[in-house]
């Protein structure tokens, strides 16, 4: 700087300084409790931190990055699309956006989508179809939605009183009318549940959040029964669940169970904001120009790199991998257990796995991924925090699920 020129502001000096972890607590509001490193790098499953520390991801950004970080072909697509148009608007189509759609009806029960920007905009706008569904065919009185308590369908108003957490609801005014919650997997409650003012039933087909429990078939199997014969539509959150976590392109596909509607986002764009709702003709025929919609849904990057992602993920070979390496992941994860003592359970589909610690240490969950972090790994909790959940990339390989447990093994060593 030139000695001459007078001190810079304060606030632009503040604006221009290194960032570090600590200014998360001095510009952002305090609605996450970020770890302690910033992550910088990621290549695969490995990210580095601003010290070039590297840490082994277990977590995935949250079930997010089905195909690690940077992937090659999805930067390729980003890069491509980046050089062709970003952004279009409503008013006009786009390649990526209608590519990415034809995949996802060629794949699935499908026939229609709706492309949106996050899991929770997906769960709004099924939701928002099976109301105008019931409305059209049936009344305006079939708005009932019955859910499962434990479930997490994301954060909007509406999504948080759907999701089955009270801890999600209070403070943000009354509970939403018509809405029920019951045990999930519980036939029996979702049987004096639904009546024929539901409009909708709504069910993650494995509980993630809530607590890594795989839905039943006899349960899943019964939703749809029921649905039918009240005239209700079955939606799935497929937001975690989807895009090959379990092995299979979509959980439901695996629980021999078709819903009417599939909510599909994280995993969708590896890493790139994208959410989706689809379903068939019959039913997203009560749907015109205006009523719904989102400035950014279709966004021609996001499309292009899911749809990079989709064809990567969407290959027998990759989701035969995944119920293999599961089972990798089980036989290390059954080890350390056995010398460690430290699981009630393990549980989970695919490479989306849950420990359940057991109860000196189902208190310490938070502590355990904070220590993992120490130790170069990173994982996330799901339940009260007493189960420790692994979501990696489904591209790991058996090697990389060793060096990332052995970090755990040492993570829960230091703690006991
Ligand atoms: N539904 C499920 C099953 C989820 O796991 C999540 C996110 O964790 C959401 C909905 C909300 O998605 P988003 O955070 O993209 O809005």
């Amino acid at each position: 700087m030139n000695p001459l020129s007078p001190p810079l502001p304060a606030h632009v000096q503040m604006a221009q300084a290194p960032v570090s972890r600590q200014s998360f607590n001095e510009v952002m509001m305090p609605t996450y409790a970020p770890a302690q490193f910033v992550p910088v790098r990621g290549q695969g499953v490995q990210v580095w931190d601003q010290n070039g520390k590297d840490y082994i991801d277990f977590g995935g950004g949250v079930a997010v990055l089905a195909i690690g970080h940077n992937h090659p072909a999805a930067m390729a697509a980003l890069k491509a699309q980046s050089e062709k148009i970003w952004h279009v608007s409503n008013w006009m189509t786009n390649e990526p956006a209608l590519r990415l759609a034809r995949r996802l009806i060629a794949h699935t029960f499908a026939e229609r989508v709706f492309l949106c920007n996050s899991g929770t905009e997906a769960n709004e706008g099924a939701l928002k179809l099976a109301r105008k569904y019931a409305s059209t065919h049936f009344g305006e009185h079939k708005f009932e939605i019955v859910a499962a308590k434990n479930s997490f369908h994301g954060r909007t108003l509406f999504a948080v009183n759907v999701g089955g957490s009270p801890k999600y609801v209070k403070g943000f005014g009354p509970a939403l009318p018509g809405i029920h919650h019951i045990d999930y997997n519980s036939v029996e409650q979702l049987k004096a549940s639904i009546n024929d003012n539901t409009c909708a039933v709504i069910l993650e087909p494995m509980q993630g959040e809530g607590g890594m429990l795989p839905g039943t078939r006899e349960f899943l199997q019964a939703a749809r029964t029921l649905c039918d014969q009240h005239h209700a539509l079955l939606i799935f959150d497929e937001i975690q669940s989807g895009m090959g976590r379990t092995g299979a392109l979509f959980n439901y596909m695996q629980k021999g169970v078709t819903p009417d509607i599939v909510t599909s986002a994280k995993g969708l764009g590896g890493g790139f904001p994208i959410g989706a709702f689809f379903s068939t003709q019959k039913i997203t025929e009560v749907l015109q120009p205006g009523t719904h919609g989102s400035t950014f849904g279709g966004n021609p990057l996001a499309c292009a790199v899911a749809e990079a992602v989709f064809d990567i993920i969407n290959n027998s070979e990759v989701l035969a991998g995944v119920l293999a390496k599961e089972q990798h992941f089980r036989r290390r994860l059954a080890a350390i257990n056995q010398e460690l003592a430290c699981f009630v359970d393990v549980r989970g589909e695919g490479l989306w796995l849950g420990a359940e610690l057991n109860p000196a240490l189902a208190s310490r969950g938070a502590e355990a991924v904070a220590k993992a972090h120490e130790h170069g790994l990173i994982m996330l909790t799901a339940g009260n925090g007493n189960i420790l959940r692994f979501a990696p990339s489904l591209l790991i390989t058996e090697a990389e699920i060793d060096l990332g447990l052995d970090r755990l093994h040492a993570t829960l060593k230091a703690m006991l």
